[in-house]
């Protein structure tokens, strides 16, 4: 059982089980969202406190340290771990076109997971990919320009944020890189406008972007699925296109030329957005036109991108992926070839046709789709299975039970996990040589 108390950046989880490794306190890089913030302590004594942890970081190492199933189930019974290994390897032995879908993991156990779907012709399909692919398709098609996380801390002047409140995804942002005072340059508090945050974002939120000197950000309000019509107007504007009209999906085209205005004079804008927001149809488009915005902006002064990202190693999937394989996920391999098709490839597809669903997802307790093929769940101890799996082997947590390597959102920098607590789990890289290994 855990009681957890937050004031601020400080949290406390009091830890009634699993023992912690005994040189800690530490400081310690949080998986939790991409931001990665590597400034987390933790003590040893307990209650255990956190130190900076946001109230994302607190859930995370809450459902860590929750009543778990840390015993394999075969068949929804508890069984051990080279047994369910070896029936894992009997499914995808049996299996000729297996589906590897979640993939909720860090460079280590991608990589492993790329060894076996090498041997078993699998589909890799990560469970962020449907926000993902949105901004993949963009970049294959026209290229982009993005710029990383210290870029902003030490350049930007104004963050124009597209449908997204940017906290509820990556909650110390404006903490760690808007209002900090370590900034290498000496440049203004950046100015902070958002555009088509999503209805339900909480007030809240929207005030993290008031700056500590009081200075409150521009709000425009607009439906999130209209965003196609209000980048599309700001394309028109930013080419000197006559609007005839007074407003576009609510939003007043003079309100628009200002953003563009401040845009235009701001020595390094930047302008983020969450794809995972985008959720309508063809909404790739909207992100290229984005990203032509940005690229006719930087015709005459510094604009940069920032998508972002939705969690559970997605980036790092992504990333291992490409440079094992050439393509992200949404691939197959296929006898000794790699195929990458952003709609054939997706786990909606290839759940009406797989043979064998393999689901990972280590960091979250995140559960597998409804699949009639025979299924194997590798993950988080924590599941709750309304139908057992026919397979389900619980693994340690990426920066809790083990050490591992992870991608920060922007890709620039893969980060270190370190390993917090001694318990009996292995690790899915363990776990998915050990099948490989059968297979062979
Ligand atoms: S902002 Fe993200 S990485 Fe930083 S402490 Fe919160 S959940 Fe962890």
């Amino acid at each position: 059982m855990i009681q957890t108390a937050s004031t601020d950046n400080v949290a406390e989880l009091h830890l009634m089980k699993s023992s912690t490794i005994p040189t800690l306190p530490i400081t310690h890089c949080c998986p939790a969202c991409g931001l990665l913030c590597d400034d987390l302590v933790l003590t040893a004594t307990l209650p255990m406190n956190i130190k900076n942890a946001c109230a994302k970081s607190v859930s995370f190492y809450n459902n860590a340290w929750q009543e778990n199933l840390s015993v394999p189930l075969l068949a929804g019974k508890a069984s051990d771990l080279n047994t369910t290994i070896q029936a894992a390897a009997d499914i995808l032995r049996a299996s000729n076109q297996p589906l590897f879908s979640g993939l909720g993991t860090e460079v280590q156990g991608m990589r492993a997971m790329i060894g076996l779907a090498k041997k078993t012709n699998a589909t890799l399909d990560h469970m962020h990919s449907e926000g993902t692919v949105r901004n993949t398709l963009a970049m294959q098609n026209s290229g982009w320009q993005t710029t990383t996380l210290t870029e902003i801390k030490n350049r930007a002047d104004i963050i124009l944020a597209i449908g997204t409140d940017i906290v509820t995804s990556h909650p110390r942002f404006f903490e760690k890189l808007v209002w900090n005072a370590s900034s290498l340059f000496d440049k203004p508090s950046p100015e902070i406008i958002y555009l088509a945050a999503p209805k339900n974002t909480p007030e809240d939120n929207l005030k993290a972007g008031i700056s500590p000197t009081g200075k409150m950000p521009t709000i425009i309000t607009a439906d999130t699925s209209k965003l196609p019509e209000i980048i599309s107007t700001l394309n028109a504007l930013m080419n000197g296109k006559k609007i005839t009209v007074d407003q576009v999906a609510g939003v007043a085209i003079a309100t628009l030329l200002e953003v563009l205005d401040k845009l235009k004079t701001a020595k390094y804008a930047v302008i983020t957005w969450s794809a995972s927001n985008f959720q309508y149809t063809h909404a790739e488009l909207t992100v290229q036109s984005i990203t032509h915005l940005i690229a006719k902006l930087n015709e005459s002064t510094r604009v940069a991108g920032l998508p972002l990202n939705s969690g559970d190693g997605d980036s790092t999937v992504n990333n291992v992926s490409t440079w094992l394989s050439g393509y992200p996920t949404r691939s197959r391999h296929f006898e000794g070839q790699t195929a990458y098709d952003a709609y054939y490839f997706s786990s909606t597809q290839q759940l009406k046709k797989c043979d064998a669903l393999l689901w990972v997802s280590t960091f979250n307790a995140h559960l597998p789709p409804h699949c009639d093929a025979p299924t194997i769940v590798i993950g988080h101890a924590n599941m709750q299975f309304d139908k057992a799996p026919d397979v389900f082997i619980p693994v340690g947590i990426p920066g809790v039970d083990h050490a591992g390597s992870i991608f920060r959102m922007d890709s620039s920098v893969a980060m270190p996990l370190k390993k917090l607590r001694e318990n009996q789990l292995p690790s899915l890289s363990e776990v998915i040589h050990q099948i490989e290994a059968l297979l062979t």
